[in-house]
């Protein structure tokens, strides 16, 4: 019998707010394009920086990605974003069934924080008046907002058990996250959040970055990080689990 993800049921509402999450990212990137080709020659940026403007934003968007997972890791259940936390929670018990849920139920998770901060970064970038820097800074804005739509799709290649000789070699460049890099954050969850290329956890973990948040987070707030986790994983590991919770949302 085929392997069925538990939460691939979606209530009309789900499917809307998903849609709408992907749908701002989208407009955010493509804001983001029509002032890089409308003020190209305005600009006036160089090409060596035109390439550091690419490099940063591949690495803030690698940051940003362990920003969010660590978020909805650490701190959010079901109760709080529903079907798109418990697809998440889902993916550290099953790893596999992360690759049989819709691009669209995935995205919406990175696009949702992505067209906030990004699409502000944007706009203000766009009021300011056109030069090198604000040109650069687009790019930068494109770039993550970008990824971050496609950030699941980034993190489940590192689950793909057929893997294509020119991901298999992206991989070993580190131009996308590795398999044997990302499983490192399946034995441990408090490492490795960084799904889009890994550049970021390498900086992270050595300064044990999300650990010491959760300390100033439970110091201001009182509350323990991964609170409910452990009963989480008890009750996705049994295989009754989807008649004993029903559809979650
Ligand atoms: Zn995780
Ligand atoms: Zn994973």
């Amino acid at each position: 019998m085929p392997t069925i993800p538990f939460f691939k049921h979606a209530t009309l509402r789900e499917i809307i707010i998903t849609r709408l999450c992907c749908a701002a990212d989208a407009v955010v990137i493509l804001c983001c394009a029509v002032y890089l080709a409308g003020y190209y020659h305005a600009a006036g940026l160089r090409w060596p920086w035109l390439i550091v403007s690419l490099l940063v934003g591949y690495f803030l968007a690698d940051l940003f990605s362990g920003l969010v997972h660590w978020v909805v890791d650490t701190w959010l259940d079901e109760e709080m974003l529903g079907r798109g936390i418990a697809i998440t929670r889902e993916h550290h018990s099953h790893p596999s069934h992360v690759l049989l849920y819709e691009f669209l139920d995935q995205a919406s998770l990175g696009a949702a924080p992505s067209a906030v901060v990004f699409g502000t970064a944007a706009a203000v970038t766009a009021l300011v008046p056109v030069s090198a820097l604000s040109y650069a800074l687009m790019i930068v804005w494109l770039v993550t907002a970008t990824c971050m739509l496609f950030g699941m799709s980034f993190h489940n290649l590192a689950h793909w058990s057929v893997r294509p000789p020119p991901l298999r070699l992206a991989q070993r460049l580190h131009l996308v996250c590795s398999p044997v890099h990302h499983w490192r954050h399946h034995q441990d969850h408090t490492v490795r959040y960084c799904v889009i290329n890994g550049w970021a956890n390498y900086p992270c973990d050595r300064i044990r970055l999300w650990s010491r948040l959760e300390r100033l987070v439970t110091a201001t707030t009182g509350r323990a990080p991964r609170a409910d986790d452990a009963e989480w994983q008890r009750k996705l590991n049994d295989a009754s689990l989807v008649e004993e919770l029903g559809p979650i949302g």
